[in-house]
């Protein structure tokens, strides 16, 4: 007799979604969690700490850049780190005790401690075994290295130690302009550090749509950041100041040095597997790290299955809720499913950047007749009273058949503003449909009404 049905090993957003699913669908569960608290990445070090001091720090640079503008007068506050650290740990804690209580209510069994699968259908925490019928590894992912870059989490941090400074710092280097790095960028230059981004590529934000990611460096540029790109970071070293970055421009070989007060290395995440016992047990890998799996989230090994950052595709929280929903199914003899092509990603700064679908880059790669609907927040009443309409939506759709393809915003609210979009991805909607579809006024939303309406006879307001 198995102990339990499914035995999930990681409790951040892919496993503890896994867990109260197969629950819900009446399997005996536990999941398995070696921190103190669940919510894995996402919850403790990941998404909601860094959208705590983003929420912080945009109310202070609205303070700063636009209450005057409204006729809000008076002395700006002014920051204490110490409590806005505490409102962060506040927030943390409601979120992870949330969890708690989920797993109570569900009845799924939290087994504290390291997991490891030393056979099929065995796990063991601490001196204890379990047996299960299956088992979802769901250890999610950690920040990736760089030769010569030595991290100690105070001067020369990953997010983790950026998202608890002892103080803020005077200047900052984040080396990688990627999602992470520019929302932590951002929020270190809303507290007045200096910050400076240094880049591989020619580009910030790879793999997003070229013409959103040109505005968007333009706008975090009026911001304060600074970007060095095109830059291959040589290696770091600490200095009585903080520490120096040494890099070289990829266009002349020319070497260049900068020093700050603390060095975010902010160039991905990898997935993380140490301590599971997967090659022992035979389990196949990716080149790059991830457990391997089939079309039903099955490794190699049958009855163990993976899920989230720790397998192939994008490392986004969603993403890996939605794949733990859909091998809770599977093992229930559902047909659980995730489709991959109406993904969405988005950068939680201001403006927010969010994207789903194809970029046009892409659809030029393949050859791919399509049309652009574009609209500027500039027509859009909402947006320009309160500051921010700089940006736009840029909706793609199949030439002939009017498909929607993709959509990329720049803007205010861009982060739910995109869901419209993939719900219609979803129905296989055409941009007529959208443009067809009545829209609140005044509100964000009309004005991806507008790129829609773009798409056909024109937009009303641009
Ligand atoms: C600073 C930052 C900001 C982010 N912001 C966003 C965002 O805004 N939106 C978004 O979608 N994504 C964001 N992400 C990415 C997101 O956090 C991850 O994609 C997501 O957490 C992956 O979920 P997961 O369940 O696969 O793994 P994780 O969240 O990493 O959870 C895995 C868990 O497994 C546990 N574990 C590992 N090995 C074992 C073991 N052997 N035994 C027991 N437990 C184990 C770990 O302790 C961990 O708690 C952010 C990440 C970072 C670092």
């Amino acid at each position: 007799m198995a102990d339990f049905d499914v035995i999930v090993i990681g409790g951040g957003p892919g496993g503890y979604v896994c867990a109260i699913r197969c629950a819900q669908l009446g399997l005996k569960t536990a999941c398995v969690e070696g921190r103190e608290t669940l919510g894995g990445t996402c919850l403790n070090v990941g998404c909601i700490p860094s959208k705590a001091l983003l929420n912080a720090t945009h109310h202070l640079h609205e303070v700063h850049e636009n209450f005057e503008k409204m006729g809000l007068m008076g002395a700006a506050p002014k920051v204490d780190w110490a409590r806005m650290q505490a409102y962060k740990a506040d927030v943390v804690n409601g979120n992870t005790k949330g969890i708690e209580f989920l797993f109570k209510k569900n009845k799924v069994t939290w087994l504290k401690g390291w997991g490891s699968i030393p056979a099929a259908g065995q796990v063991k925490v601490g001196d204890e075994v379990h047996n299960a019928k299956a088992i979802v590894i769901a250890t999610g992912s950690e920040p990736a290295s760089l030769p010569g870059v030595t991290v100690d989490e105070e001067v020369v941090v990953t997010s983790t130690g950026a998202l608890a400074l002892g103080k803020i710092p005077k200047s900052m280097v984040v080396i990688g302009a990627g999602v992470i790095g520019l929302e932590m960028g951002s929020v270190y230059a809303r507290l007045g550090a200096e910050v400076t981004v240094v880049e591989y590529l020619d580009a910030i934000t790879p793999g997003i749509d070229g013409e959103v990611a040109k505005s968007f460096q333009k706008l975090l540029a009026k911001q304060g950041l600074k970007f060095v790109l095109g830059a291959a970071v040589q290696g770091s070293e600490r200095t009585k100041k903080g520490a120096k970055v040494a890099y070289k421009l990829r266009k002349d070989d020319s070497a260049h040095e900068i020093e700050a007060d603390v060095v975010l290395l902010a160039t991905g995440r990898r997935p993380y597997t140490a301590g599971l016992g997967l090659e022992a047990l035979g389990v196949a890998m990716e080149p790059r790290g991830q457990v391997q799996i089939d079309g039903h989230f099955q490794t190699s090994v049958k009855g163990v299955y993976a899920i989230g950052d720790a397998v192939v595709g994008p490392m986004l929280a969603h993403k890996a809720e939605d794949e733990g929903m859909a091998v809770a199914e599977v093992i229930a003899g559902k047909h659980g499913h995730v489709n991959y092509d109406v993904i969405p990603g988005v950068i939680y700064t201001t403006p927010e950047v969010a994207s789903v679908g194809k970029t046009e880059e892409q659809l030029k790669a393949e050859g791919r007749a399509y049309k652009v609907g574009k609209f500027p927040f500039m027509g859009n009443a909402r947006a320009k009273a309160i500051f921010q309409a700089d940006g736009f939506v840029k909706l793609l759709a199949d030439k002939e058949t009017d498909r929607i393809l993709g959509c990329h915003i720049i803007g205010p609210g861009a982060g739910d503003l995109i869901h419209e979009v993939c719900v219609a991805m979803e129905f296989g909607a055409s941009a007529q449909d959208l443009a067809l579809t009545c829209h609140a006024h005044p509100t964000y939303s009309e004005a991806v009404r507008e790129a829609a309406l773009a798409c056909g006879d024109g937009a009303i307001h641009a």
